[in-house]
């Protein structure tokens, strides 16, 4: 009986990767991580997460792909272990499915995209981050479902990684 209880609860909390959260972004491809995969950590979203994660496709990535073609996402959600071996912030926007990081091929570009979003979509965080040694770049960008989260914060700034 507990066995048959405990399947069932696997069944129920079992996320489909091939989810489309957007035309173009599965869950998948918001979840996936290569250090998870090399520390063998399962990096498995809350279905909270997956709803959020929905909200950041549809309102922030999905119209930045229709403006500007492909968008690569190096890093979506994250659990609590993932987060700590990566070196997030401790209440990163990360943890709850909210944020994306998205790679960029050249400063250049980074700053097209960066105004873009800025200027023309609702987001609740973005970041240019750009890492000193190797001059490296990504954005950083979050969406809040609740409306009144957004009316009070739409921050946009440059950050610099040591
Ligand atoms: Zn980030």
């Amino acid at each position: 009986m507990k066995n048959k209880e405990m399947k069932n609860e696997r069944e129920q909390t079992r996320v489909n990767l091939e989810e489309q959260l957007s035309p173009h972004f599965t869950l998948r491809e918001m979840i996936a991580s290569g250090k998870a995969i090399r520390l063998g950590i399962e990096n498995v979203p809350t279905p909270e997460a997956v709803v959020n994660l929905r909200a950041l496709c549809q309102n922030v990535l999905e119209p930045l792909r229709r403006h500007m073609g492909c968008v690569r996402v190096t890093s979506g959600y994250r659990s609590d272990i993932l987060n700590g071996a990566v070196g997030g912030a401790k209440h990163s926007q990360h943890l709850r499915g909210e944020a994306a990081d998205l790679h960029c091929s050249s400063l250049d570009q980074a700053r097209r995209w960066y105004g873009f979003i800025r200027d023309n979509l609702e987001f609740d965080q973005l970041l240019l981050e750009r890492r000193l040694g190797n001059g490296c770049c990504w954005l950083h960008v979050s969406y809040v479902r609740q409306p009144g989260h957004r009316q009070n914060r739409k921050d946009s700034r440059f950050v610099t990684a040591k």
